[in-house]
């Protein structure tokens, strides 16, 4: 997914995705036929008032992203997008009760704020002399300052509303994932709550046509669907994952090199990282750079403990891909030494990592333009396949 940093709030970068930029097509092509005054004015008015949702968005997704740390999931970014924003998590919280937390803290906070500005939206009503809900309405159309008042009280309303719909990707389609999780299981959750929500999107794609005669509506329509697809794929991704043994797909190797040897002497082989061990016991890594680096300085007395690291990531041959991935991730190792009972085995690297996730989650239009739409047909109806 392509998409631009845009700032930073207590260490998480916020960005804009590219989807973003139909937000301003829909403001010029949907909102002009809606205003009481000329066209372009009606855009520049409701140009301030969707950067106004849109921080009620930013802060929405903040909600999610301070409710997560409370459980311990670290996040790494929010990103604003035309459906409105991804706090992007370490992980996927897996307890159904975190999940329905951390989805329930981002309608809360455009409760909150809708709950700030209702008493002006009502003082607004009580001095114009507002009768019914539709002169509310109206006014949130008019390019005026009471207006964006009561249109951003609206969108906060809409927001609550649109996140709630059981549809992934939405908080709504997370804690319909949460319920259904603890009934049936993770997996099948997903699958139905994927289900839900691919048929809503349709639903909402058909009415937008029919009743708003809207074109973009039924983009966004689509954008939920494809999500969803995404979200619905990464659960199943990983719960395959979570099966796969480490060591079915590390690569064998005879026992590394010791730290007493010299440096050189890792260069057997070609460079590559090599796992540093003492009686079969890993101690180090020897990483590639690490070792090209210090002999290209002329290190040629330099042992293979002058080099290395000590900062690891041993993984048992009996931990999931998944696990030994996600620690990889977490301290940033390229590589992790691959143990049975203690003694150094072999050695997972992030390239194996990918080779494992291609072939789960192969990319149709790589392998269509690379290998053809004939391989594409046969890997769907590979091992892997559906
Ligand atoms: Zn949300």
């Amino acid at each position: 997914m392509r998409s631009l940093s845009v700032g930073r709030f207590h260490d998480i970068d916020i960005r804009l995705h590219w989807s973003f930029a139909l937000v301003f097509a829909w403001v010029f092509i949907d909102w002009r036929d809606f205003g009481v005054s000329d066209g372009l004015g009606q855009s520049a008015v409701a140009l301030v008032l969707v950067a106004l949702v849109f921080g009620c968005v930013l802060l929405h997704e903040m909600g999610h992203a301070f409710m997560a740390r409370e459980y311990g999931i670290r996040v790494h970014d929010v990103t604003l997008s035309v459906i409105g924003g991804v706090a992007r998590m370490e992980h996927l919280p897996t307890r159904p009760k975190a999940e329905v937390a951390i989805a329930l803290a981002g309608p809360a906070t455009n409760v909150a704020v809708a709950a700030l500005l209702s008493p002006v939206v009502l003082l607004i009503g009580v001095t114009r002399g507002f009768a019914t809900p539709g002169d509310y309405v109206l006014e949130a159309f008019a390019p005026s300052f009471s207006g964006l008042l009561i249109g951003l009280f609206y969108a906060n309303l809409l927001l609550v509303l649109f996140n709630l719909l059981p549809a992934f990707p939405m908080d709504g389609g997370r804690m319909l994932r949460a319920g259904l999780s603890s009934i049936v299981g993770r997996e099948a959750g997903t699958r139905i709550a994927v289900w839900v929500g691919q048929g809503l999107a349709v639903l909402l794609a058909a009415a937008a046509i029919f009743w708003l005669h809207s074109l973009t509506l039924p983009l966004i329509a689509v954008f939920i669907a494809v999500l969803a697809q995404a979200e619905g794929r990464a659960v199943r991704i990983e719960s395959v994952m979570r099966r796969m043994r480490v060591g079915q797909f590390a690569l064998w190797d005879m026992g590394g090199v010791s730290p007493e040897q010299p440096l050189a002497y890792a260069l057997r082989g070609g460079p590559r990282d090599v796992a540093v061990t003492r009686n079969g016991r890993v101690v180090g890594m020897l990483w590639r750079n690490a070792l090209l680096s210090e002999l290209g300085r002329g290190g040629r007395e330099l042992t293979v403990a002058d080099a290395m690291s000590t900062a690891l990531v041993v993984a048992d041959v009996d931990e999931s891909v998944y696990d030994v991935h996600q620690r990889m991730t977490t301290h940033k190792a390229w590589a992790a030494p691959v143990t049975e009972d203690g003694v150094y085995r072999g050695i997972f690297t992030a390239d194996r990592f990918l080779h494992v996730y291609r072939q789960l989650a192969p990319n149709p239009l790589e392998i269509a333009l690379t290998e053809g739409p004939l391989a594409l047909m046969q890997r769907w109806a590979g091992p892997f396949g559906r």
